[in-house]
């Protein structure tokens, strides 16, 4: 049985790792600061025991240094950072400290620990991208100077910390860059456009464009996206990547409007806002490297048939805070809750 640190474990995407990391028999220490995270998204899994959570902000290196106090890690999956553009445009400062200094501080852990490390990176280090589909050798075409780009630039800074690391310690690390991820536990308010849009269309509001709609992301139901992490730290030591992770099939964003208004039906209609700074026109992955690396792993979970339970999971979001039940809702259970970490 391994101990297993998630950091910004109480994210969407954490959230669902954590429980798969349960599932699988493993311990984990969730450590999140709650800047994104929410407690409602790991609320089942305080009960077990094998699952402790650690309220840390991962920029403090003493905060981190105590992580492995109650016995030694096996693995680290670094998630914690702000991953919606509101979110992360919020206090860029902030979110240029939590790739940087963040990622060094779990790093030293990691070498102490002789664990394996999985950086979180992202399509995002593409920025803008003149090669479409997007594959791992292209190098991107970033702003430097501009609103997203704390976030890009601080997240290909994070890469290059892993493989300094790497070169100079002996770290052994993994990057995954994530390409746009949906799933139920994401948050109604974060900003994105998959609950901006589902949230609007249930509300009966506008359902807000940003641009001409003509801008195209390719988006990749959670559960696929879990599977392709688990596989990627299970893969030989020295397969480091980076690798892209996503589901390559496109949509422009006013095709995912049109699906939403499909799906749910409601008075809302569709208008167009001002395009926000920097916003990529197109992003795609090309997952061949994943496929070869990881059993063949690729997405298996269309988008009609993802934004299904999303849907109901917003539903019941509504419904709870109309009548003031704050109860999160499980979309698993966990099995094997024996053991202390
Ligand atoms: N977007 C939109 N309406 C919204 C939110 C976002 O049209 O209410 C657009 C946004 O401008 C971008 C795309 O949808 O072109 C995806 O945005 P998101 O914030 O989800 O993720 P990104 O891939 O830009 O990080």
């Amino acid at each position: 049985m391994k101990r297993i640190l998630a950091a910004g474990g109480a994210g969407f995407l954490g959230s669902h790792l954590c429980r798969r990391l349960l599932e699988n028999g493993d311990r984990v220490i969730c450590a999140d600061n709650l800047y994104t995270g929410r407690m409602s998204n790991i609320h089942d899994l305080m009960d077990s025991e094998k699952f402790t959570f650690v309220n840390c902000n991962i920029i403090n290196s003493e905060e981190v240094k105590k992580l492995d106090e109650a016995g030694p890690i096996d693995e680290i999956y670094n998630l914690a950072c702000p991953a919606s553009p509101p979110h992360y445009q919020k206090s860029p400062v902030y979110t240029v400290k939590t790739c940087v200094l963040g990622t060094m501080n779990l790093l030293e852990l990691a070498v102490k620990n002789h664990a394996k490390i999985m950086q979180f990176s992202t399509s995002e280090v593409y920025g803008d991208p003149f090669v479409h589909p997007q594959e791992e050798s292209y190098r991107g075409n970033v702003n430097t100077v501009g609103i997203r780009s704390c976030y890009d630039e601080g997240k290909r800074c994070a890469e290059t910390l892993c493989y300094d690391y790497g070169r100079e310690y002996g770290a052994r690390i993994k990057i995954i860059r994530i390409f746009n991820t949906y799933g139920p536990m994401m948050d109604p308010a974060d900003g994105r456009v998959v609950s901006n849009m589902i949230m609007q269309a249930l509300k009966g509001e506008d359902i807000t464009i940003y641009g001409d709609g003509s801008q195209t992301r390719s988006f990749c139901y959670v559960d696929d996206l879990i599977e392709g992490i688990v596989r990627m730290m299970a893969s030989r030591d020295s397969f480091h990547g980076p690798v892209n992770l996503g589901n390559p099939c496109e949509f422009t964003i006013r095709e995912l409007a049109e699906l939403i208004l499909e799906l749910i039906p409601t008075s809302s209609r569709i208008v167009c806002k001002d395009l926000p700074q920097d916003d990529p026109m197109q992003r795609k992955p090309d997952i061949s490297l994943a496929q070869q690396q990881l059993d063949g792993w690729s997405p298996k979970i269309s988008l009609r048939d993802g934004l299904v339970p999303v849907i109901a999971y917003f539903k019941e979001t509504l419904a709870q805070n109309r009548t003031g039940t704050g109860k999160t809702i499980c979309m698993r259970t966990i099995q094997n809750s024996t053991g202390g970490v």
